[in-house]
């Protein structure tokens, strides 16, 4: 399996519009201005490619999805799950629509996102199709429990962010994701037993935030499960790669775009 990062920053992507503003002149540790320079810091919205035997699989399609789409060189899209309908997770469905010119594309996630997903762009999914075509090709469908793609089994685990009631992290095989979370029940928590690489939300340095874990979190939350491997992802500008590295363990590290993890 292999798995690259397409995009490892959170909803405002680094380097962010409100530091561009005013110069850079509240950015907590330089990272905005940094990521002129340094790809590392340059953080798009969070997505990961995910691939085995052939099959290709994407979680998200990013506000930032042709940027890094065309970054990768990425060819094919077998399937698509979806985390929860927030912008930052779904802003690239319409380009989604170079990938469904053959056949559609089926697309999976809780009863909640496909909801948002189909009303926010109601021109691709309602009859009759929208003149002129352009539409992406998708076959929604509403998940709840395991299924299966390309005979790996998927497991949707229910995680709490803010006042959605459907946001999933996903359990395939050896690796988990999860962008977005700040709290888990036991029952989820025992689906991510035996994980070997995963891949978690990371918002930021300090201060706690409602619906998200920051960096403290993050590292608790990761011993807890410990994996062989955690990678930190949906990043704001606050987290310094290189910094902020000296205070996690060594079985942990903050992701970067373009990263790719053979498992
Ligand atoms: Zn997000
Ligand atoms: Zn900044
Ligand atoms: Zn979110």
């Amino acid at each position: 399996m292999k798995i690259t990062f397409l995009g490892t920053g959170t909803s405002h992507g680094v380097p962010s519009i409100d530091c561009m503003i005013n110069d850079f002149r509240s950015c907590p540790q330089g990272v905005c201005k940094l990521s002129e320079t340094d790809p590392g810091h340059n953080r798009t919205r969070s997505s990961i490619l995910v691939e085995w035997d052939g099959f290709s699989l994407l979680i998200d399609v990013s506000a930032d999805f042709r940027q890094q789409v065309l970054r990768e060189s990425v060819k094919k899209i077998d399937s698509v799950l979806i985390t929860h309908g927030h912008a930052d997770h779904v802003t690239g469905i319409p380009d989604i629509r170079s990938y469904t010119r053959e056949k559609p594309v089926p697309l999976y996630g809780s009863e909640e996102s496909v909801d948002m997903i189909r009303k926010s762009y109601s021109y691709v999914f309602e009859y009759p199709p929208c003149t002129g075509g352009g539409i992406p090709q998708l076959i929604t469908n509403k998940v709840d429990s395991p299924f299966y793609l390309s005979d790996q089994k998927v497991i949707p685990v229910l995680v709490g962010h803010g006042d959605l009631k459907g946001c999933f992290g996903y359990r395939i095989g050896p690796l988990a994701y999860i962008p977005d979370m700040r709290t888990i029940d036991d029952e989820n928590l025992k689906k991510l037993e035996g994980t070997e690489i995963l891949v978690l939300n990371c918002l930021r340095r300090e201060k706690e935030h409602p619906t998200h874990l920051i960096l403290p979190q993050s590292v608790e939350f990761a011993r807890r499960i410990s994996p062989r491997r955690c990678y930190f992802i949906h990043m704001c500008h606050d987290i310094h790669y290189e910094l902020d590295s000296r205070n996690i363990d060594p079985f942990m590290e903050f992701s970067r775009d373009g990263l790719k993890v053979e498992i």
